[in-house]
């Protein structure tokens, strides 16, 4: 067998879902259909947040994200609200009944994430963050588990492993790039990888444009060719008014451009179906 046992598709031929439950129903990620999780960088405020929420929720997104713990380079960026940003989601997903997505940086913050939100998102920067990884294990919640910033495809498995052997098999892999001797762009994003893990593992793959990219301009691009690839969604970054967002507003995509970001990877994914 491969080193990624419970992962593989050796071990597990169909497809695994993974049931995201919310208010207004389940997300069921993986079952052939494009999900959309969307939101901005981080939750930077109430009006802001709850204002987005709702525009995504009538655009169509079938989850909202929103950082409150932001793994940040420099210690003197902003690092998101943290525990009083709960709330805010709470009541976005209140309002628009869509399930909800933060990263946890920190394993003492499992039970309080665990009991507010619906997804809880391991980043790049905590792909081998190995005790973290086996405390989410040992839970039922989905994880999203984000491809580390220089992670090998195995690597990336053996993280999702570490999940699965602890008892969870509810993780959703990301793709966000990996760091290249490319400098023009955040990162270089792998869409074969897409392709290739769907047929290494058993797990949804979804990727998130946007991280990987860097730039707004290369979202919708990137996102058609992740879905034509055979991801089963994508996470992207939306703020209402990108120039002045606290984190990663040169990657964020207007109401505008998601609303043509979000018709034309339907319409792919629509096409993948009818194959
Ligand atoms: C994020 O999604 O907010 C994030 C920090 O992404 P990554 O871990 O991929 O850098
Ligand atoms: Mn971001």
């Amino acid at each position: 067998m491969k080193p990624f046992k419970l992962v593989s598709r050796e071990y597990k031929k169909e497809n695994t879902i993974v049931e995201i439950k919310s208010p207004s129903g389940s997300v069921l990620l993986g079952h052939g259909n494009c999900t959309i999780i969307a939101g901005p960088c981080a939750v930077e405020n109430r009006e802001d947040y709850l204002e987005i929420s709702q525009f995504l929720k009538a655009a169509g997104a079938h989850a909202l994200r929103g950082g409150l713990f932001k793994p940040r380079t420099s210690p003197y960026s902003f690092k998101g609200l943290g525990h009083a940003g709960l709330e805010i989601m709470q009541e976005a997903r209140e309002i628009t009944g869509l399930p909800l997505v933060t990263e946890i940086m920190d394993i003492r913050d499992i039970d309080i994430l665990y009991e507010s939100v619906d997804v809880l998102q391991v980043g790049s920067r905590n792909m081998q963050n190995f005790s973290l990884l086996e405390e989410l294990g040992k839970t039922k919640k989905p994880v999203l588990l984000k491809r580390g910033l220089s992670a090998t495809i195995e690597e990336w498995l053996l993280a999702a492993e570490y999940m699965l052997k602890a008892g969870n098999q509810n993780v959703i892999l990301c793709e966000r790039g990996i760091r290249t001797f490319e400098p023009y762009m955040r990162n270089t994003v792998d869409i074969a990888a897409v392709a290739l893990v769907k047929e290494l593992s058993h797990l949804p793959v979804i990727v998130d444009p946007s991280h990987a990219t860097g730039k707004w301009k290369m979202v919708t691009p990137v996102a058609r060719a992740a879905i034509a690839a055979g991801a089963d969604g994508l996470m992207v970054e939306v703020h209402q008014e990108p120039d002045r967002a606290l984190s990663d507003g040169k990657q964020s995509l207007t109401p505008e451009n998601f609303l043509r970001l979000y018709e034309q990877v339907m319409q792919i994914s629509t096409l993948n179906r009818s194959q």
